[in-house]
């Protein structure tokens, strides 16, 4: 894992738990968040005490991000069937494709299978830059696709378009400031501008998540 932002309402319906991934080996060209990629470099983390952590958060579920959730599908497999036990919805954003995740389950991968049916919201497809996607909340691009999998958000399948995005702020009393949510980079770059940062937080396609020392 590379790490949580325990209240956020920038990463799917609601105020979500969001949870970080480290690792991908997808590599999307204008990726925002390459220091995800390493497999290295995160930290671990228990799937059931990830659950409680975001139990005692106030928040209507879970959203896993990243890197790359489908590449560690087993651990997180655990943590979205505890949660939806619990009464969290579990998002997922994967660079991978539905139909891809679906043949490998069936084909017995019963990590990707488990984790596929834990998940109420899937938002499938590589990040493209040369496709911004300006009009949907919550994604970078517009291949990018919602697969409602359960009934729990089936009422936004035809009100994306009333979602807004958000970008999410914070700065820590020693000055360190991380952005996650959506915004254009010229956007970004004007607001951390007048924060004073010196240069843009690293985002991702579906994690947009970064911090910089002001
Ligand atoms: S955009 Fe997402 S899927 Fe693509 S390389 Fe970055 S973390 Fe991986």
């Amino acid at each position: 894992m590379s790490h949580v932002v325990p209240v956020t309402e920038a990463e799917g319906p609601g105020r979500r738990f969001a949870v970080w991934i480290q690792g991908c080996s997808i590599r999307c060209r204008g990726c925002f968040n390459p220091h995800m990629w390493a497999k290295s470099g995160g930290r671990p983390a228990e799937a059931l005490a990830l659950v409680d952590e975001a139990d005692r958060s106030d928040v209507e579920g879970i959203t896993l991000l990243g890197g790359e959730p489908f590449e560690q599908a087993e651990g997180l497999a655990e943590l979205a069937e505890a949660a939806q036990v619990r009464g969290l919805s579990v998002m997922t954003f994967t660079g991978y494709l539905r139909e891809d995740l679906e043949a490998r389950a069936a084909r017995g991968d019963d990590a990707v299978r488990r984790l596929l049916g834990a998940t109420d919201l899937l938002v499938d497809g590589p990040y493209d830059d040369a496709l911004p996607d300006l009009t949907r909340p919550w994604v970078g691009s517009t291949n990018q696709r919602f697969h409602f999998l359960t009934p729990r958000y089936a009422h936004l399948r035809d009100r994306l378009g009333t979602c807004n995005d958000r970008l999410e702020v914070r700065v820590t009393a020693e000055g360190q400031v991380s952005v996650n949510g959506w915004a254009t980079s010229d956007d970004l770059d004007t607001l951390l501008a007048g924060l004073g940062s010196r240069r843009r937080p690293p985002r991702s396609h579906n994690s947009r998540d970064g911090a910089d020392p002001v």
